[in-house]
């Protein structure tokens, strides 16, 4: 919902501590490709929610290579329609952006927008983008997505590893298989709602056994309600598990 939450004036969404504000969650992966043309830098982001166009702004976002999906709630689609500047630069450049969804997210994106994807759309200045299946593995540009199944509630959803990190929100629960696609993880970002049960996210202290578990040497947690303030909550966790915050940058290995 993002913090502060609309309608809210709890100790958190009144927090004037810079961290407690939150965003939708949202990773923008940025890499030289050394063969590449041009600067080489590639620029990859999963998820585009209704805050979107803040984010990009904030991190100087120039050219988009691709955008992988999770799954297609609001929170993690909304900004689509903010890639049209950077879509017509891609186009130009060559091709549209390509979006890899699921099948059940691809259907959504469709209907969400479909003065963009529809067959008969004609609007002139849609969206530069092209759905495509969403692969179990996928090479962009020197760099291996490995789609990480997760369930969120009763849904299947997708997380992602890239090199030595993955990235796993919306999650409450993680299938058996999932873990191995997991082993040596070294940057780790979980979701991590609240302290209380929620049918489609997990708790903080789940998070933390499963961060536990998959043992990163840093996990980040991420997609937090406003239930959750980042000092008190980060003094109670330990070092290698920390809440996660706007902005934050981290080096992983590809
Ligand atoms: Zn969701
Ligand atoms: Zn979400």
């Amino acid at each position: 919902m993002g913090v502060p939450t609309l309608g809210c004036a709890c100790a958190v969404c009144s927090s004037t501590e810079p961290h407690d504000r939150r965003l939708r969650p949202s990773v923008l992966l940025r890499w030289k490709e050394n063969a590449a043309g041009g600067d080489g830098e590639r620029t990859v982001i999963i998820d585009t929610g209704p805050d979107f166009r803040e984010q990009a702004l904030r991190e100087r976002v120039t050219h988009v290579d691709a955008v992988f999906y999770t799954h297609a709630h609001a929170d993690h689609i909304l900004g689509m329609d903010d890639l049209r500047p950077l879509s017509f630069i891609a186009e130009r450049r060559g091709g549209p952006i390509p979006l890899y969804a699921d099948a059940a997210a691809a259907k959504v994106l469709e209907k969400v927008f479909a003065y963009t994807f529809s067959r008969d759309a004609t609007y002139p200045t849609r969206a530069r983008v092209q759905l495509m299946p969403l692969p179990d593995r996928a090479t962009l540009h020197g760099v291996e997505f490995v789609r990480i199944p997760l369930l969120h509630g009763e849904q299947p959803i997708a997380g992602f590893r890239f090199g030595r990190a993955a990235y796993l929100t919306d999650v409450s629960a993680i299938p058996e298989t999932s873990f191995a696609l997991l082993e040596g993880i070294e940057v780790l970002v979980l979701s991590a709602l609240r302290h209380t049960p929620h049918p489609s996210h997990a708790t903080l202290k789940q998070s933390v056994a499963w961060a536990e578990r998959i043992g990163a040497r840093q996990t980040w947690f991420t997609h937090i309600a406003h239930d959750l303030g980042h000092a008190e909550t980060n003094r109670a966790l330990p070092d290698r598990i920390q809440l996660a915050y706007d902005g934050l940058s981290v080096p992983v290995t590809l």
